[in-house]
């Protein structure tokens, strides 16, 4: 049994302040419900703040990117061994918005997939379409595919409102799933959780996640405001 995930990528967003009250807010009302996992996705600043904040809680905290080196001469990026040091242990790899606008390729999201998992850490890895599932995972082995997530966020659906057809977006779920088959076998294959990402919003969401192979989703703009986030978390 795959357990739903739910994902606010809150982005560039919110002011430290704001990030706090959003998170404490969240870690009330999820309380100890573990049935449904659910996670915020934050600028590397805040992050360390709130660990803390979620620390007796189910309540996940995701980086929205790493280096692919633990240490090094990189000014300005973010290494993942420091953010697991600081009790980060979920990253978010390989984003749209991360190859669109800061040039990633499937190379280097595959070496930030690789040493992410070498630190140990849980990766949620994007990919906008299904050729890109074998060469972000190249190399991860069977053993580490249970740390690993798929994010399918297609490009015309994100930040823009037309989200993929609930019947577009299984078929293409279904597609990476038989990919991992063919890639890791049947039993990973079944046990690895897919979601869907891109203008998920209170319409849409019931539909998407009823279908066999979508066992979660990535939401941004409707994650912004908490009642909203908090309303698509009691649909899933
Ligand atoms: P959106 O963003 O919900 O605003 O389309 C999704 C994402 O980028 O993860």
């Amino acid at each position: 049994m795959r357990k739903k995930i739910i994902i606010a990528n809150w982005k560039m967003n919110f002011l430290l302040d704001q990030a706090v009250d959003y998170v404490n807010d969240l870690v009330k009302k999820v309380g100890n419900k573990t049935t449904v996992e659910v996670g915020v996705a934050a600028q590397d600043i805040f992050l360390s703040d709130l660990v803390k904040l979620t620390s007796q809680s189910p309540v996940r905290i995701i980086a929205q990117n790493a280096h692919w080196e633990n240490f090094g001469a990189f000014t300005g990026e973010t290494s993942p061994k420091a953010l697991d040091n600081i009790g980060v242990d979920y990253v978010m790899l390989g984003h749209f918005e991360r190859r669109e606008l800061f040039n990633e390729t499937n190379s280097t999201v595959n070496l930030k997939v690789r040493r992410a998992l070498n630190n140990d850490m849980n990766v949620i890895v994007d990919v906008e379409e299904l050729e890109q599932v074998q060469s972000v995972l190249e190399g991860v082995g069977p053993s580490q595919m249970e740390k690993i997530i798929i994010g399918f966020e297609p490009t015309f659906a994100i930040g823009t409102g037309m989200s993929a057809s609930t019947k577009g977006a299984e078929e293409v779920a279904a597609q990476i799933r038989k990919t991992l088959r063919k890639m890791y076998g049947p039993e990973i294959s079944q046990a690895t959780r897919i979601l869907y990402g891109g203008s998920v919003n209170r319409q849409n969401l019931a539909g998407l996640i009823k279908q066999t192979d979508i066992d979660g989703v990535l939401v941004g703009k409707a994650s912004l405001d908490f009642q909203s986030f908090w309303e698509l978390v009691k649909i899933i």
